[in-house]
């Protein structure tokens, strides 16, 4: 479904070493099927932000290609770019900053629809497909609208999430998307994602520093270190038999 070939992004920052070039992604290699879920896990800093944000496009690599059902998007005209960026949809960290606060809950969840005016024409469209979105997620149809601090943190991921599927993709980016939650939230968030994986098989990229949930979420996992991917394997295979020192390192200082 997803396939990112050599993929590679430089910064530049006064500082940085070596003509104040920052590599954020060095030639990245990874692929994405459909309906399954790829655990991204490394550091902070080493770039998983990074790589989701050119996943989205909100990015411009420097070299290397994204190809999606073979396409790759950067070469694409406005257009197809709309219809493309419609598949891939990310949900945030933290549900209390990304959401923004002078919105109702239903104006946040519907707002990708503006962009995407023909998947959902009318307005009796659109609200029945708010509706069902908000129960999909768990979430009372009659609550939207309720701005997001009248949501609890659990709650408001709910809202994001909502707002994630809004456009039927094909992948949801998920970067760090319960580690701003209680634990027992997390579980409940957790059990929403895969939930709803069973029920639209939708592909999930799950990026998080916490080797549990990514070793309870994920089908495959790719270890990032440093701009690079050093390790991909089966959830099996990278977390009981790790073959790179880093990995191994990971491991041994999470809990
Ligand atoms: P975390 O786990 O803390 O979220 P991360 O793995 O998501 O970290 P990134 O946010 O992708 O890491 O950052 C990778 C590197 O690129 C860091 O050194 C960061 O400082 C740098 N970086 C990210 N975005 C920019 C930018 N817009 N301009 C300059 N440098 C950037
Ligand atoms: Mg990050």
């Amino acid at each position: 479904l997803l396939d990112v070939r050599e993929l590679t992004k430089n910064f530049h920052v006064p500082g940085a070493k070596g003509n104040n070039t920052l590599c954020a992604l060095d030639k990245i290699n990874l692929y994405v099927n459909r309906g399954e879920t790829l655990g991204l896990v490394g550091e902070s800093g080493c770039g998983k932000s990074t790589l989701a944000r050119t996943l989205l496009m909100l990015e411009t690599p420097d070299s290397g290609s994204v190809r999606f059902d073979g396409v790759d998007p950067f070469g694409l005209k406005s257009r197809e770019l709309l219809a493309w960026r419609r598949r891939v949809q990310m949900v945030f960290q933290d549900p209390f900053a990304s959401l923004n606060a002078r919105m109702t809950a239903g104006e946040i969840v519907s707002e990708p629809w503006a962009t995407h005016r023909d998947l959902y024409p009318t307005k009796a469209a659109r609200q029945a497909r708010l509706s069902e979105l908000f129960t999909l997620v768990g979430l009372r149809p009659s609550d939207a609208g309720k701005s997001p601090q009248e949501f609890s943190g659990g709650q408001r991921q709910r809202i994001g999430i909502a707002r994630a599927l809004a456009l039927n993709p094909d992948v949801i980016v998920l970067d760090e998307p319960v580690s701003a939650l209680d634990l027992s939230v997390q579980a409940q968030v957790l059990n929403l994602l895969n939930d709803l994986q069973q029920r639209l098989g939708v592909a999930y990229i799950f990026i998080s520093h916490d080797l549990s949930v990514v070793r309870h979420v994920a089908d495959r996992v790719a270890v990032m270190y440093l701009g690079r991917i050093v390790e991909t394997g089966t959830a099996e295979e990278v977390f009981d038999r790790p073959s790179h020192p880093y990995t191994a390192a990971l491991m041994s200082a999470s809990p």
